[in-house]
């Protein structure tokens, strides 16, 4: 049996404290993910002596708008970012994301900040949130830092987070209209289904010519990344001109170049490559029309 201290804060100010009087403290958001590894006793916990309970900090759940940007409370739920108009109307490819984690019971309870605090290669709503150039704020009793999201996962399971912060702020800059996003997962079932891969693309036509476009695999990588080759061959022609059966398996070449050859390389490189043909199509028909 794993023993720990159990405490518990109700405004962010006491978690701070906590984090920086305490040695070895895990946070609890959800407890979606790590009460799951407590039960398993998993290694990637490492050790510890208290887990902090901050599912009650009320300042921490909310969705605002800012004139550049939208701001989301690390303990928003998955069911919190599927129900907001603002998500829906700005970011519709994050809502389809999160629509698509565990279950009703795992969406009302599992955080935003849980996700990708927990740097799954799996996480969902991770690819959409790199793709879209999300910010930290990260918090301590020292004060405040900005990190892209792309920069705060540095590996399976492991973040650039010191111990004495957290996520206070999800920061998601606004995009132009000409920006659309598709998220595409598969994995072995329907529901309560763990992505065996899912795709991140968000791309900006405009009179036909693809001006940006930003490619983010998730459970393809140790933990998900842009493919940036893929994005330059891509950006600057017009999408009448990109033929998908000579582009897509240039996705597959990246994601090998990252991993090399694996056990799962057979079963992810024709996965991937549909995935992300799938993903082109759909930007393709709406830019199209
Ligand atoms: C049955 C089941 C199905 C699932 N299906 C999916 C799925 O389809 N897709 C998917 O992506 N995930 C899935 N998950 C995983 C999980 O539900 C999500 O990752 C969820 O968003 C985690 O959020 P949480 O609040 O529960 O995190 P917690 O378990 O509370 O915390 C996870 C990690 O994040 C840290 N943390 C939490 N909040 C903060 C913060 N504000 N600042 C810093 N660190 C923080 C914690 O210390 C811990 O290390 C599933 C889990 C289960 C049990």
């Amino acid at each position: 049996m794993i023993e720990y201290e159990f405490l518990k804060a109700k405004y962010l100010g006491n978690a701070l404290k906590i984090l920086d009087s305490y040695k070895n403290v895990k946070l609890l958001a959800g407890g979606t993910d790590i009460l799951v590894d407590i039960h398993k006793k998993s290694k990637r916990l490492g050790d510890f002596n208290y887990i902090l309970d901050i599912s009650n900090i009320e300042e921490l759940k909310y969705i605002e708008e800012t004139s550049q940007t939208v701001e989301i409370g690390p303990l928003c739920t998955h069911t919190m970012l599927i129900e907001s108009e603002l998500i829906s109307n700005m970011y519709p490819f994050l809502v389809t994301a999160a629509k698509t984690i565990g279950s009703p019971q795992i969406r009302n309870r599992g955080t935003v900040g849980g996700n990708i605090s927990n740097a799954s290669p799996a996480a969902d709503l991770v690819p959409p949130l790199i793709a879209l150039k999300t910010q930290l704020e990260l918090s301590s009793v020292e004060g405040k830092r900005f990190v892209p999201l792309e920069k705060y996962i540095v590996g399976p399971y492991k973040t650039s987070q010191n111990p004495n912060e957290l996520i206070t702020k999800i920061i998601i800059p606004k995009i132009d209209k000409e920006y659309f996003g598709v998220f595409l997962k598969i994995g072995r079932r329907r529901a309560v289904n763990i992505a065996r891969l899912n795709l991140a693309i968000l791309a900006k036509v405009k009179q036909n010519i693809i001006e940006d476009i930003r490619i983010v695999p998730g459970s393809a990588t140790p933990y998900p990344v842009r493919f940036t080759n893929l994005e330059q061959e891509i950006i600057g022609k017009r999408i009448d001109q990109i033929i998908l059966e000579k582009i897509t398996p240039k996705i597959s070449e990246e994601m090998i170049s990252i991993t090399g050859e694996r056990w799962s390389t057979p079963y992810k490189k024709p996965a991937l490559e549909a995935l992300f043909k799938r993903g082109m199509e759909s930007i393709f028909a709406v830019f199209n029309n």
